[in-house]
C-alpha cells in the first residue's frame, strides 16, 4: 500500500467503501423485504381461510335448505348434510383450504402436502411451520363452532416461497446490474481522482524543475481556480517569489559588497607597489602607511557593518525582546554623546520621563547611537542637535534634528538603503550601512523611519514605535 500512489490509493479505499456499502445494502434489503413478503405470505393464509370459514354450514336434513343455490355444494355429513359455499375458494394465490374431520380425513377442498393431514395435529388460529422435502409450509388452522359443525376442521396451507420468484428475479438483475455499477463508479472515481491531483504533478514538477535549472523564475501555472490545490499553488508561487527577491537581495548585497571593499583595497594595493618600487623617504613611507592604516579601517568597518546588517536582515541572531526604560536608555545616550567636541555642535535631549518598551535595549540603542553620530558627521560647525523622546496612548516618537548640510529630496529615500551615500565626499568615517541598519532595527520592533530635510537648513529623522498597551506608561 505504501509503494502506492495517492491517485490509487484513493481509488482503491473509495471502491472498497463503495462495494461494503453497496453490499451492506444490498444485504439489509434483501433480509428486510424477505421478512415483509413472509409477513405478507402469512397474513394472506389467515385472511383465505378467515374468508372461508363462514362459507360452511350445517343442515340435518334438506327440506330447509335451498338446493337450487348457485353452485353450492351438499355433502352428507353425520345425519346430515353440510353446504359448501360457492363463495368457498379452495385455492386463492396458491393458498390451499380443505375441510378436515377431526381424524383429520379430507371432506372437501385442496391439500398440497400428504404430511399435513397424517403428521400435523390442528391448533385452532395458529400458524404452524412444516417441511416437506426442501420446501417450508405454513399451515393455519380454524376449529368450525355451530351446530352440525363440532369436529369439523378448516385448514389453509401456502408455500413459503410463494411469491418469492418476483425477488429472485430481482435478485439476478441486481448481480448483473450492481458489478456493471461498481465498475462505472471505480472507473469514474479514477478518472475524477486523476484530474483533481493534476495539480500537483504540476506543482512537482516545477518544483523539480527549479531544483534541477536553479530557476527561482519558475511558476507554477494552473490556470484559474479557488480549490485547496490552486490555494497550494498559490502559496508555492509567493515563496517562491520571496526566494528569488531574498536571493536577488543577496546578490546585489554582495556585489555591493565587493564593490565597496574594491576601493580601499586598490587603495592599500597601490600605496604598497609605489613604497617598494624604488626607495622612499621616512616620510613618504609614513604617509603610505597612514594612507593603508586609514583604508584598512575604512575596510574593517566595512566589514563590521556587512556582518551587523547581514545577522539583523537574516534574523540569524536571535534578539530577545523585554520591557526596558526608554526614557532613560535615550537620555544617558543622549548625555553621553553630549560629550562629543566635534565642529562645535552642541547636543541638548527633551526626553519625557517613564516611558517603557518592549524591544532590544542594544538594537535601540544602535539606532539612536546611528542617528546622533550622522548629525554630528553631517552637521555644520557650531550646530545644534535635538534629540526627543515621547510617547502617548498610541505611539511612542523618537526624533533626531540637526541644523547641518540637510539631504536634496531625490536623495531622501536612498539613504535608507545599503551603500548609499549622498555625498561620499563629506562622509567622513562613514560607510553607508548607518541608516540600513537603523532601518532593519525599526522593522524588527514593528516600526516605521522617516527623515523631513531641507538642503542647507538641517535634518530630522523621525522613528515611530507602537506603544505597548501591556507596558506601564506613565502620562507626563
Ligand atoms: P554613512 O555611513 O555614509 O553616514 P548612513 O547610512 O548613515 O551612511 O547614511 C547614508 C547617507 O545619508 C549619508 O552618506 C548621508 O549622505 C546621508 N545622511 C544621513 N544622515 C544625515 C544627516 N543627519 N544629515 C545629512 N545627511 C545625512
Amino acid at each position: 500500500m505504501k509503494r502506492l500512489s495517492i491517485r490509487a490509493k484513493i481509488t482503491f479505499w473509495f471502491t472498497a467503501a463503495l462495494l461494503l456499502m453497496v453490499l451492506f445494502s444490498y444485504v439489509i434489503l434483501l433480509s428486510v423485504s424477505n421478512q415483509i413478503l413472509q409477513k405478507t405470505i402469512r397474513d394472506n393464509l389467515i385472511e383465505t381461510v378467515e374468508n372461508n370459514y363462514n362459507e360452511v354450514r350445517y343442515y340435518p336434513n334438506l327440506d330447509n335448505a335451498d338446493q337450487n343455490k348457485d353452485a353450492s355444494r351438499f355433502l352428507a355429513f353425520e345425519k346430515g348434510y353440510l353446504e359448501v359455499d360457492s363463495d368457498f375458494l379452495h385455492e386463492v394465490n396458491q393458498v390451499y383450504t380443505a375441510l378436515y374431520d377431526e381424524d383429520q380425513t379430507l371432506i372437501y377442498g385442496e391439500n398440497p402436502i400428504s404430511k399435513v393431514s397424517t403428521e400435523l395435529d390442528f391448533a385452532d388460529s395458529r400458524i404452524q411451520r412444516i417441511k416437506d422435502g426442501r420446501e417450508l409450509y405454513y399451515i393455519f388452522d380454524r376449529k368450525l363452532t355451530g351446530e352440525g359443525l363440532e369436529g369439523l376442521w378448516m385448514r389453509g396451507v401456502v408455500a413459503s416461497t410463494q411469491g418469492t420468484s418476483q425477488m429472485n428475479r430481482i435478485l439476478q438483475l441486481s448481480l448483473i446490474i450492481l458489478p456493471l455499477f461498481f465498475l462505472l463508479a471505480s472507473v469514474g472515481g479514477y478518472v475524477v481522482v486523476r484530474h483533481t491531483l493534476k495539480p500537483i504533478r504540476e506543482i512537482s514538477e516545477t518544483a523539480a524543475k527549479i531544483g534541477r535549472e536553479n530557476d527561482l523564475k519558475q511558476r507554477i501555472r494552473l490556470g484559474s481556480g479557488k480549490d485547496e490545490l490552486h490555494q497550494l499553488a498559490d502559496t508555492f508561487n509567493d515563496t517562491f517569489e520571496k526566494l528569488d527577491q531574498a536571493f536577488e537581495t543577496q546578490r546585489q548585497f554582495i556585489s555591493d559588497a565587493s564593490h565597496e571593499l574594491r576601493t580601499p583595497m586598490t587603495v592599500i594595493r597601490a600605496q604598497c607597489e609605489a613604497a617598494l618600487e624604488q626607495p622612499q623617504t621616512p616620510e613618504a613611507y609614513e604617509k603610505a602607511l597612514q594612507v593603508i592604516q586609514r583604508q584598512s579601517g575604512k575596510m574593517s568597518r566595512l566589514i563590521n557593518g556587512m556582518l551587523d546588517f547581514t545577522r539583523l536582515e537574516a534574523g540569524t541572531e536571535k534578539y530577545q525582546k523585554e520591557a526596558f526604560n526608554f526614557s532613560a536608555m535615550a537620555a544617558s545616550i543622549a548625555s553621553d554623546m553630549a560629550l562629543i567636541k566635534d565642529k562645535g555642535i552642541t547636543l541638548s535631549a527633551d526626553i519625557q520621563e517613564g516611558i517603557a518598551f518592549c524591544g532590544n535595549a542594544e538594537l535601540l540603542s544602535r539606532l539612536l547611537i546611528n542617528l546622533i553620530s550622522n548629525a554630528y558627521r553631517y552637521g555644520k560647525e557650531n550646530g545644534h542637535i535635538l534629540v526627543c523622546l515621547q510617547a502617548n496612548e498610541q505611539e511612542i516618537l523618537l526624533s533626531v534634528a540637526d541644523n547641518g548640510i540637510g539631504i536634496a529630496p531625490e536623495d531622501q529615500e536612498k539613504i535608507f538603503g545599503r551603500f548609499y551615500q549622498a555625498d561620499p565626499s563629506r562622509a567622513g568615517e562613514g560607510i553607508g550601512l548607518g541608516l540600513a541598519i537603523a532601518a532593519e532595527i525599526v522593522q524588527f520592533h514593528g516600526g516605521s523611519i522617516r527623515v523631513e530635510s531641507m538642503p542647507g537648513k538641517g535634518s530630522t529623522f523621525y522613528v515611530m514605535f507602537p506603544s505597548d498597551p501591556s507596558q506601564d506608561f506613565k502620562k507626563p
